[in-house]
């Protein structure tokens, strides 16, 4: 089995950064917490289009977990992560340790309003101030051309392109489509916490959306799709969720009434262990 070997420090991190640069390539960064799986790697392929050196970042970032979420149990495979990403192609594997990252004394924020406010930023307080900050520090410290993120989690996307923009992070953030398991469901590490009937049951989160989707189409209110979507859950027997939303594509406002800019169906439930989250276009 082919395998990477691990660059664990900032300091190995930017010198081989600076030795590909000196050749002129350029650098694509994958930023990921590990337990890779096919949608990760599809990831992997769409920095390729854009850069001749793909790193693959490892972290599991404590900062932004929540103290009642699943940070300690969140699967940790990094040997398999390094032959996946040998196999798919990508150059380096950056897994740097949690005092590597955090430093005593470590004292720093970095917080987006706005965008970051609703869905997972309000379920899960603090979320998104642990993503702005571990991606912005990873940005910095590989100084990549492009960074690549999936769509899977669409909100932080957006929360990721606006501080990139605010903060004149010279960097390209490029979006990569969801990719699902062939039933449907989103691919994610979590799914390994879901026993057969809790999938099952997760399905019904993709065919909420879809449901919502196609209400829109056919000239229902955000509203009354958003109503038919929860009806499907109830009828599925899923009743933590988190939320069941429209928002408006750019500016993450909830959508009331008629559609009539791009926007995006969201869900987050606990299924099982797993609280899964999924999201779907809404077409006009
Ligand atoms: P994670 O390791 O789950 O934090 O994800 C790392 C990156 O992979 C993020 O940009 C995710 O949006 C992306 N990602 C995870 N799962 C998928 C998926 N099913 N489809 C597309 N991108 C994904």
């Amino acid at each position: 089995m082919t395998t990477l070997p691990v660059t664990r420090t900032v300091k190995d991190l930017r010198a081989a950064v600076a030795a590909w640069r000196a050749e002129g390539k350029r650098v694509a960064l994958v930023p990921t917490m590990g337990a890779l799986h096919h949608g990760h790697m599809t990831l992997i392929d769409h920095a390729k289009k854009y850069a001749d050196k793909v790193v693959v970042s490892v972290f599991v970032n404590p900062t932004q977990f929540g103290p009642n979420e699943d940070f300690d149990a969140y699967p940790r495979t990094e040997k398999e992560d390094c032959a996946m990403v040998a196999a798919q192609g990508g150059d380096m594997v950056y897994a740097p340790t949690v005092p590597e990252m955090y430093p005593d004394g470590f004292a720093t924020k970095v917080t987006v309003s706005g965008v970051s406010d609703v869905l997972c930023g309000a379920a899960r307080p603090g979320h998104f101030d642990g993503v702005a900050l571990i991606v912005t520090k990873l940005l910095l410290q590989c100084g990549p051309d492009v960074a690549v993120f999936g769509e899977k989690d669409f909100q932080q996307l957006q929360v990721i392109r606006r501080f990139v923009r605010d903060l004149d992070i010279p960097v390209e953030v490029l979006g990569a489509p969801l990719i699902r398991d062939e039933d449907g469901l989103a691919t994610s590490s979590r799914n390994k916490y879901l026993t057969d009937a809790d999938r099952a049951q997760g399905l019904n989160l993709h065919r909420a959306l879809k449901t919502m989707a196609a209400a829109v189409a056919s000239g229902a209110s955000a509203q009354d799709a958003t109503q038919q979507g929860r009806a499907l859950l109830t009828q599925a027997d899923i009743t933590q969720i988190d939320y069941l939303e429209i928002r408006d594509l750019e500016t993450m406002a909830l959508v009331e009434g008629p559609v009539k800019a791009p926007a995006r169906a969201y869900v987050a439930a606990k299924i099982g262990k797993a609280r899964l989250i999924d999201n779907w276009p809404i077409a006009l």
